[in-house]
């Protein structure tokens, strides 16, 4: 039994301000990981702060084209609304291929981002674990390890980040705007998450009091063709084995712009840079595609159990980019 207090913050400065008294506060929003945590102990706060009222649940036109997405903004809202459908389609197809509908009406952009792996060894108490309990030792590292990380992985953690929106805002050059006790900053989303390193127990670069207050997508003009490739076990409520997001914008028959990311692989979304400076101003066929796969794929080291996640995620890249360069839809 955690005995916790809970508050409802009034304003996102009571939120930062309440959350940097007392360090041992979580804040809790749509709550669909964080209260499956909270019944098995994982997380065991002083007090919730409660900020599923404040105003952060709107979509905006920016003047330069760009949209701010409030943090408390639905998985279903995001995924159904207009402008998202229509030029981010890369972002509806990722978001709708995640959790089931009832979870997706209830959780909210910015916990998403915070979601935390679903490692089986994590979840179970009776294990160790040094995300859990830095320290303690990684079980998966020698164990079950079929669902782990092949890329940027330590020998403190092999897991992988949950989210199949969070790797098509690492394509589309997300930046996420936050609200701390020093104000307002914003974070690149391929800077926002972390590798495992020696402190596994830090998903995210947010610092102690921050709170997620925005997403904000920058204008990608061929984002119209972007792909989410996701591959699972069964075909809807389950985890990626590994998920690719990709567009391809084709001038000529040479590659002008592309983005590249991939899930299910390491403990961030995981960005393909060298594979997209690799394939700009490359003929879009299969044999450039292919050559990018295996860049994307260079440092994977893949454990006991998961060493088909290589050539998967190369097949699912190939599969990807091809679609993409031929104008965009489903993979
Ligand atoms: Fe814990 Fe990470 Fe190892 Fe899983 S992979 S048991 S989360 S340390």
């Amino acid at each position: 039994m955690n005995n916790f207090t809970y508050v409802r913050a009034a304003s996102v400065k009571d939120a930062v301000k309440r959350a940097v008294a007392d360090h041992h506060a979580m804040f809790i929003g749509g709550g669909t990981n964080l209260v499956d945590r909270l019944k098995v102990f994982l997380d065991q706060p002083s007090q919730l702060i409660d900020i599923s009222r404040l105003q952060m649940q709107s979509i905006e036109k920016m003047t330069d084209g760009s949209l701010r997405v409030g943090a408390l903004v639905t998985n279903t809202a995001l995924a159904d609304h207009a402008e998202i459908r229509r030029n981010y389609p890369i972002l509806t197809r990722a978001i709708l291929s995640g959790a089931s509908q009832q979870i997706r009406n209830v959780a909210t952009v910015g916990g998403n981002l915070l979601q935390r792996t679903r490692c089986p060894y994590y979840y179970d108490t009776a294990f160790p674990c040094n995300k859990r309990e830095p320290g303690s030792g990684c079980p998966a590292a020698t164990g079950i390890n079929r669902m782990h990380a092949i890329l940027g992985a330590s020998d403190q953690c092999v897991a992988v980040h949950p989210s199949d929106m969070c790797v098509a805002l690492a394509a589309l050059d997300a930046v996420v705007e936050v609200t701390g006790p020093k104000g307002i900053r914003q974070i690149p989303f391929i800077n926002f998450h972390r590798l495992p390193e020696n402190t596994p127990q830090r998903d995210s670069n947010l610092e102690p009091g921050e709170l997620i207050t925005s997403i904000i997508l920058p204008p990608v003009s061929f984002a119209k063709s972007g792909v989410y490739l996701k591959l699972r076990d069964r075909s809807s409520y389950s985890f990626a084995l590994i998920s690719v997001a990709a567009a391809v914008e084709v001038a000529g028959d040479k590659i002008k712009n592309v983005r590249l990311a991939m899930g299910g692989v390491a403990h961030k979304p995981w960005r393909a840079t060298e594979a997209e400076k690799f394939l700009i101003g490359k003929p879009a066929d299969i044999a450039t595609f292919t050559q990018a796969a295996n860049i994307a794929l260079q440092g994977a080291k893949p454990l006991a159990h998961n060493g088909y996640k290589v050539e998967l995620t190369k097949r699912a890249i190939r599969r990807a980019l091809t679609v993409s360069a031929q104008g965009g839809g489903i993979a």
